[in-house]
Order: C-alpha cells, then sequence, then structure tokens
C-alpha cells in the first residue's frame, strides 16, 4: 500500500477508536469479543437463499444459521412444526420482509401503524405498493387504540395488517398486541395479519417477562428482531420469523444457485450468523438475562442521576431507554445522541458503564453552567 494509503487508514482506525468511546446515543451493544471468529474473515463465506436448502455455494453458514433460527424461534414461542426464518441484513429487512409475507397473504389489506413507528416501516410498504393509515400514538409512544380502532371501522371491508412496534425507536414504547386484537375482533375482521417490530427490545422483553404478549403464542404472525442491538455484532444482521405455512406462497426455485429463492436479497452474508450463534452459544439464556437485568439497573440509574441534577427523564416500564429533554447540540455530537421532536434518548445497552453515564452527566452539567453563565 502506498504511504498515504497506511496513514489514510491509521488515521480512520484512530477515529473510530476515539468515537467508540462517545457512544451512548443509539441502541447498539459494545461488549462483545468475537476474536475466535476472525479465522473466518479468510472466506466469502455467502448463505444465498433459503437456509433450509443446502446450496451448490457450499462456502456457507447455513446448519449455523439454522442453529440461530431455531434459537430464536424457541424464545418467541413459535409453533413447534410451523415456522420458518432466516439471518436478515437488520430489524428493517425483517419488517420488510413480514410485510410482504402479509401482502403475499392478503393483497387488498390496509396496513395499520403508529405515528412512533421506525421509519424502514414507511419505506418498506412504499416499496411493496401497500396502503397504509398511520395511527397517534400516546403520549408515551404506545399506540392509540381508539384511533386504531376509528381507522379500522372505516376500512372494515378490508383485511388489516398490523405493524406493532416493541419497543418504538425514540421512547421504547410497547404496542399491546392482545389489545389489538380485541380491537380487532370488535370491528369483526376475520382477515388479519400482526407484524411484530421487535428489532430494539424483543430479545430482552422475552427473556424478562413470563408471558411475553407480542410473541408467537401472544398472537404475532411474524416478528423481526436486529442482531447487532442487543445482542451485539460488528455487522449489522438479524433475525426474521414468519409461520412457515404463509411463507411459502414465496420463493421459487432458481437453478443458478440450487436452492429456494426466499429471501430479500441474493447474496446474503455468511459471517453474521456465526457471530449471533457465539454470542448465544456463550451468554445461553442465563447470560443474555442478566445482561438485560444490568442494562435496566443502568437506565433506572441514568433516571435518578437526571433527577439529581434538577432535569425531567423518564423511561417506559421495562424499557432500557432513557427520555430526556434535548440538550444543547455540542454534548449531542460529542456523545453521539439522536434527537425528535426536542426530546433526546440515551440507550443503556451492554458495554455502557456507570463511568460513561457519569462523565455524560458532567459534560452536560458543564454546558448547562457555560449556558447560564453566558446568559447573565
Ligand atoms: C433499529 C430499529 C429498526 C431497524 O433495524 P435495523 O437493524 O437498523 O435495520 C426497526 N424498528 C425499530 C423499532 C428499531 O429500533
Amino acid at each position: 500500500m502506498t504511504l498515504y494509503g497506511k496513514e489514510r487508514l491509521s488515521d480512520y482506525m484512530q477515529q473510530v477508536a476515539d468515537r467508540a468511546r462517545y457512544f451512548i446515543g443509539y441502541p447498539i451493544a459494545t461488549d462483545f469479543d468475537y476474536s475466535d471468529l476472525y479465522p473466518l474473515l479468510q472466506y466469502p463465506l455467502n448463505n444465498v437463499g433459503d437456509p433450509q436448502i443446502e446450496s451448490s455455494y457450499d462456502l456457507n453458514s447455513r446448519s449455523i444459521e439454522r442453529e440461530v433460527v431455531a434459537f430464536f424461534a424457541e424464545l418467541f414461542r413459535a409453533p413447534k412444526d410451523n415456522h420458518w426464518g432466516y439471518v436478515t441484513n437488520g430489524g428493517s429487512e425483517g419488517n420488510l420482509y413480514g410485510l410482504y409475507v402479509a401482502r403475499e397473504l392478503y393483497p387488498n389489506a390496509m396496513v395499520y401503524y403508529s405515528e412512533a413507528t421506525h421509519y424502514s416501516v414507511q419505506k418498506n410498504i412504499h416499496l411493496l405498493n401497500m396502503p397504509g393509515i398511520v395511527i397517534r400514538s400516546q403520549q408515551g409512544g404506545e399506540m392509540d387504540y381508539d384511533d386504531l380502532k376509528a381507522a379500522i371501522q372505516l376500512h372494515r371491508y378490508r383485511p388489516a395488517i398490523i405493524l406493532a412496534n416493541i419497543g418504538t425507536t425514540m421512547t421504547e414504547a410497547k404496542d399491546n398486541v392482545p389489545y389489538i386484537r380485541e380491537v380487532l375482533r370488535q370491528c369483526a375482521i376475520k382477515s388479519h395479519y400482526i407484524h411484530c417490530d421487535a428489532a430494539l427490545a424483543g430479545i430482552y422483553l422475552s427473556l424478562l417477562e413470563k408471558d411475553p404478549s407480542f410473541d408467537f403464542k401472544g398472537g404475532a404472525d411474524s416478528i423481526a428482531i436486529s442482531g447487532h442491538k442487543f445482542i451485539g455484532s460488528p455487522i449489522p444482521c438479524g433475525v426474521v420469523l414468519v409461520k412457515k405455512n404463509y411463507k411459502e406462497r414465496i420463493g421459487r426455485s432458481v437453478p443458478y444457485i440450487g436452492t429456494l429463492d426466499t429471501t430479500i436479497t441474493g447474496s446474503r452474508n455468511g459471517h453474521s450468523p456465526v457471530f449471533l450463534w457465539y454470542a448465544i452459544k456463550k451468554l445461553g439464556r442465563e447470560g443474555l438475562l442478566s445482561r438485560a437485568v444490568e442494562s435496566l439497573n443502568l437506565a433506572q440509574y441514568l433516571v435518578e442521576k437526571f433527577h439529581e441534577i434538577g432535569i425531567h427523564a423518564f423511561r417506559n416500564q421495562n424499557a432500557i431507554t432513557v427520555v430526556f429533554p434535548q440538550p444543547a447540540s455540542s454534548v449531542c455530537q460529542k456523545w453521539q445522541i439522536a434527537s425528535e421532536g426536542g426530546y433526546s434518548h440515551i440507550i443503556c445497552m451492554p458495554g455502557i458503564t456507570k463511568d460513561k453515564i457519569d462523565a455524560f452527566i458532567i459534560d452536560l452539567l458543564k454546558q448547562i453552567e457555560a449556558q447560564t453563565i453566558h446568559s447573565n
């Protein structure tokens, strides 16, 4: 490599290491160590096509991917002989897949999703050319079920596809799947489909709650999660699960890859299933649960820190997201904090420590003091 190339790379690597020290605003775990897997970076692993059906592209991690899917199928209490899924590029792709399956089942359906729904959903229904209605959110970010009912009643002649948020992006609010089902029942909608966008909170909620109401047993028809959020991965990834009888409407045999083309993309990342598998095997349910409990405790600690300095902060039940009034842009920039509508949030994902929280609070206080001196 040229001298310029070498310098450029080392500068970039330094920059990454620096920015990684101030990373509390996005829902990404950073406590992982995948060094055992580094030798796999020598190989072009590709899981092109259906994970359940072997391909002529044999340099893949399909068998590992199937174990990952099986783990989540069990976690989300999917029907034993009636589920199917694959490792995606992230929650957005899982949402697209869930909606795609729903559309194949109910081509005339209306999609209902709340205003707090992730931006990927609006794009996905646009891509799929599906009609959609935005439902109001309650104060904390949960869907307003009266508004849902009113909207469904106006379109009773259509099947309903409901996009339920299991942890909204900004406030980690959870839509109540049993309520949604009750609304569907009251409106006498027989043909319906519920996709749970559990990208953010699905994994730890399933571990924390005895009887999670958003999973397959609770009434979901498909579930999408992100793998690089709570579990953590150097490469974005996720998992989507659907009931198998639905999925069978999708996918055709492609001789070139020697398998069924049942996924959204062609080539699929063969490394990310191994990262997920490794984390699951290393931590187990127990380890994942104790990380979740630590995250909850840290979120409570952060709320209390805010209150100590007289700033109103809140978090939803069982949420690791702490919401507070948007601070000055210098603080947001340094700590990579996202804001919307005058509010910001910190997501207490594994890898964030009390020390980091304390350092953030000190920065915030300094900035507030500087501002008051300035304005006096
Ligand atoms: C992160 C997130 C997504 C998108 O997931 P990606 O893995 O970034 O594609 C979708 N919905 C919610 C609620 C999210 O938090």
